[in-house]
């Protein structure tokens, strides 16, 4: 049964980096439905590994954070695929070579650059890409499951996540005023990633956060894809301007028995 109703459908996806990217496990769960898969990558590696596990689609260059390749993608892809029922932004970038630091001496061209990558893009995507758009079209972002968890080594991207929250929200109106396209995203616990690897000190708090879960289990990436791709789909008509928490209920887990035993047993 085409439970997705995707069948046929065109996607553009922006953030596949290799195998373990959430935009590569979305591109699977969308490929199994039955969708017209498109993408957009940055680099010549990513290229190579999309080519290789996704044959025969069409692949195109652009780093998000360039005005100019921006617009030459939507004119080019968007024009050419048109029309495009829905759009996968999986992007994000942070610069956490200096390691951890206080959150209160974050350096502002860090920040803004992330901000840039991160947030923004989804921004001038959204507007860059609605013309070429099914009118009944679907847009998804991948956000983080709280941004209020002052995590010390997220640092600085929890507040860069917030903002991407809200413009979840103020997309899907400002899109609604042309067409039926809705905006969410899917607010995701701590995965294994590329990019998680290169948040400092990120083993031991996705250690903790998989016995923080109800299930004991860490999360997996296909979990979060699979909700992208059920956002994306006619099935989540009634769905709009929304991050949808995928955390196998950690943010309950506060008082985790056993957690909460190891912390105040006595050595
Ligand atoms: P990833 O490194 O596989 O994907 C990040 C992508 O962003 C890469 O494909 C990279 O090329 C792309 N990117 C960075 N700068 C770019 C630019 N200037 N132009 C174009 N593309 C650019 O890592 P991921 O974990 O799959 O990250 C995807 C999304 O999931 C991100 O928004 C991330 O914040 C979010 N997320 C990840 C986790 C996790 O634990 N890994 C948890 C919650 C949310």
């Amino acid at each position: 049964m085409d439970f997705l109703r995707l069948k046929d459908r065109k996607i553009i996806i922006f953030g596949v980096a290799n195998r373990k990217s959430v935009a590569f496990h979305i591109a699977r769960t969308l490929q199994e439905a039955g969708a017209q898969l498109l993408f957009s990558v940055l680099g010549d590696e990513a290229e190579k590994a999309v080519t290789k596990y996704f044959p025969g689609c069409p692949v195109y260059q652009c780093d998000v954070s360039d005005e100019e390749q921006l617009r030459n993608l939507a004119a080019t892809a968007g024009t050419a695929h048109q029309p495009i029922y829905g759009l996968v932004h999986s992007i994000a970038f942070a610069n956490y070579s200096a390691g951890i630091q206080p959150f209160h001496l974050t350096r502002k061209k860090d920040f803004l650059r992330a901000m840039e990558i991160s947030c923004f893009s989804f921004i001038q995507l959204a507007g860059l890409f609605q013309p070429h758009m099914d009118a009944d079209g679907a847009m998804v972002t991948i956000s983080i499951s709280t941004t209020r968890m002052a995590a010390e080594s997220y640092g600085y991207m929890a507040p860069i996540k917030a903002a991407l929250d809200s413009s979840i929200c103020f997309l899907a109106k400002s899109l609604s005023g042309k067409s039926r396209i809705r905006v969410n995203g899917v607010g995701a616990a701590l995965l294994k990633t590329s990019s998680s690897a290169g948040i400092p000190g990120y083993i031991e708090p996705y250690l903790f956060a998989e016995k923080a879960t109800l299930r004991k289990a860490a999360l997996k990436t296909e979990e979060v894809a699979d909700v992208a791709a059920f956002l994306l789909s006619p099935r989540a008509g009634g769905i709009n301007a929304q991050t949808v928490v995928v955390d196998a209920g950690m943010a309950t887990n506060f008082f985790d028995r056993e957690i909460v035993a190891k912390a105040v047993r006595e050595d």
